[in-house]
């Protein structure tokens, strides 16, 4: 497991647009930044590249390169994940906050967490989104700007498919097993198949076979104590 954090900060101006976690929000100003200034994608996104040690968004998509003017933040999240995926990392969970005095984000808290999930091909039930205030207080609280940070956990495939998992065998030895040799385990069986989700049933049926193969050597113990117990008889 890997944890990340990202923070970021926008100044709210007259005349931008308020998008925040892929959402256009009315309100009568918005965030000053390069791309679409939304506060929330790219403190997740600083979140997610540092728990995979890629360093930050400043590095991959710099505001000096006209081609991320006004560019949606979607859209470099996506690319975010797939730089993830490359480096064979898998996303178990992303938590946010949005610091903010107004406008009130409670309403768009849903589809912010849509739109981050989609964008990272991960459930909804893997991203939480909160909002704040910080009750009038410093420069969110006089509307001067709106921040935002990201905690996020991350799992490596390669670790997954490289643990070893002690297995009771059928002659009641107990051995130590590579996952490869694990007959519940989707993922080893088919890499190509299903990417993220296979990758996690294989660590859960590896759990699972693990815990069948015990219960099964439970019972033959079982039987054995009763076996030499009735010849004791
Ligand atoms: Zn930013």
């Amino acid at each position: 497991m890997r944890i990340g954090t990202g923070y970021d900060v926008h100044r709210l101006g007259d005349g931008e647009k308020l998008v925040i976690g892929g959402v256009l929000i009315p309100y009568d100003k918005g965030l000053i930044g390069h791309s679409d200034a939304d506060v929330l994608l790219h403190a997740i996104m600083d979140a997610l590249l540092g728990a995979a040690a890629l360093g930050d968004i400043g590095k991959h998509f710099p505001d000096t390169d006209e081609k991320y003017r006004g560019i949606s933040s979607v859209k470099l999240l996506e690319t975010v994940g797939e730089m993830l995926a490359g480096s064979r990392f898998i996303i178990e969970n992303i938590d946010a906050t949005i610091i903010a005095q107004q406008p009130k984000m409670r309403p768009y808290i849903d589809t912010m967490r849509d739109n981050i999930a989609k964008a990272l091909g991960i459930e909804v039930s893997q991203v939480n989104v909160k909002a704040t205030t910080e009750e009038g207080l410093g420069f969110t609280g006089s509307g001067e700007g709106i921040s935002s940070n990201a905690v996020c956990l991350l799992s490596s495939a390669d670790e997954l498919t490289d643990q070893s998992v002690t297995v009771a065998t059928s002659d009641g030895d107990d051995s130590i097993r590579s996952c490869e040799g694990c007959s519940g385990c989707t993922y080893t069986k088919a890499p190509s198949e299903g990417k993220k989700d296979s990758k996690k049933d294989g660590k859960k049926n590896v759990k699972k076979d693990v815990k069948k193969e015990a219960k099964k050597d439970e019972k033959k113990d079982s039987k054995k104590d009763r076996k030499t117990k009735n010849k004791k008889k």
